[in-house]
């Protein structure tokens, strides 16, 4: 199976690369951000819980999205492989996240991690805001929030694989096509 973590900071463009490699690989897209939109959208006793969380920028408990992330694991049997976006998000997340692939016999085969400046950050998070309608990009203060989150409990995730030689980082700065070539040549090397 081909298990990949897309990681990087909020805005780094995980959503769309994780589009192109899902097309070109044929794998599953695993997005928690999305999942729980969706649980928001479908007004469910979990989704009404995390919007509190999700509109104040900070992460919502790592219970709710492991839960989250069986399930599709269990929902998905015969998948090629997955991407993982947006989880794991604290390193608790990325040893449960080994746990539910070993009981299936397989393993994460490496985290691609974007790399991006934090003043592109925000400036691309800002433009977002006005056409994606997510409340979270809208408020610079929130904004501002995500990236404390994402540099406190997120970025020691990219250690954690590290110490397991999985690590791969990747220019996120360029034109689309550009980084997903770079992305394409990691994983094919
Ligand atoms: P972005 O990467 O642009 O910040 P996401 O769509 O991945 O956005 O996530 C939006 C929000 O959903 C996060 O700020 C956080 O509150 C919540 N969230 C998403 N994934 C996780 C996760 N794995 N663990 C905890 N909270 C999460």
């Amino acid at each position: 199976m081909l298990n990949i973590v897309l990681f990087g900071p909020p805005g780094a463009g995980k959503g769309t690369q994780s589009e192109k490699l899902i097309q070109h690989y044929g794998l599953i897209h695993l997005s928690t951000g999305d999942l729980l939109r969706n649980e928001i959208a479908g007004q469910t006793k979990l989704g009404l819980e995390a919007k509190k969380l999700m509109d104040q920028g900070v992460l919502v408990p790592d219970e709710v999205v492991i839960g989250m992330i069986e399930s599709k694991l269990d929902a998905n049997p015969t998948a090629k492989g997955f991407i993982f976006d947006g989880f794991p998000r604290t390193t608790a997340q990325a040893a449960a996240l080994d746990n539910l692939l070993l009981q299936k016999n397989t393993t994460i085969k490496m985290m691609l991690a974007l790399e991006v400046t934090e003043v592109e950050l925000s400036k691309r998070l800002l433009l977002r805001g006005k056409d994606s309608g997510r409340p979270d990009d809208q408020n610079p203060e929130v904004i501002k929030k995500r990236i404390n989150e994402y540099n406190n409990k997120t970025a020691p995730v990219a250690d954690y694989y590290r110490k397991q030689n999985k690590y791969y980082g990747i220019n996120g700065i360029g034109s689309i096509d550009e980084i997903f070539n770079l992305l394409c040549k990691a994983i094919d090397k």
